[in-house]
């Protein structure tokens, strides 16, 4: 989009200034100029978003677009303000945007209260002050589970090098070996069983 729209403005800039002046002036160029601008200022407000699909499950918040997949316990921080969401990490950060995204900000957040309580510092007219509905359809279906290769259990330190040694916290999405799951989750204080 910002490279369209920079070719075109070059071109008609070109066209308007840099032309020999004794030919013919071309029709088009204020087209060029009006495309060029729009793409380009599209792409300062939608671009730098969280774009496609805001995938919310049990694991997580990831998006389509190939940014971060972020685990719930690795969510350090969820603050709204009037451009949208930000999800704080001690890694990679994930902004949705709230002009392209209400629907998805909606419902992200009634997740993350859930399972994330105090971390979660939105207040509710800002919440208020979202579009009602932005077109976006939700739709629920199975989340595919992450590589768990190389990752430990969280209590035992333990490898989990098969899918069905894995047991995971359904509050936070972390991980623990089947055989030595705590009673309450180390991350989130969930109780994961009763003796
Ligand atoms: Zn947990």
């Amino acid at each position: 989009m910002m490279s369209v729209g920079g070719v075109a403005l070059g071109a008609a800039s070109y066209a308007t200034w840099l032309r020999d002046a004794s030919a013919d002036p071309i029709s088009y160029v204020p087209y060029l100029f009006l495309v060029g601008a729009a793409l380009v200022f599209a792409y300062i407000v939608f671009g730098q978003a969280a774009t496609g699909v805001v995938v919310v499950s049990d694991f997580g918040v990831s998006t389509s677009d190939g940014g971060p997949r972020i685990p719930w316990h690795d969510i350090q921080a969820v603050c709204l303000d009037e451009h949208g969401l930000s999800i704080n990490t001690s890694g990679d950060d994930l902004r949705v945007q709230s002009a392209s995204h209400s629907t998805a900000i909606r419902h992200l957040l009634k997740q993350a209260e859930r399972r994330l309580g105090k971390r979660v510092d939105v207040a509710d007219e800002d919440v208020a002050a979202l579009a009602p509905w932005d077109g976006a359809v939700v739709t629920v279906s199975p989340a595919e589970p992450p590589q768990v290769t190389g990752m430990k259990c969280r209590a035992s330190g333990r490898l989990l090098s098969v899918e069905q040694d894995v047991r995971m916290c359904g509050r936070c999405g972390v991980f623990y070996h089947h055989q030595t799951v705590p009673k309450r989750c180390k991350a989130c204080r969930k109780k994961l069983w009763s003796s």
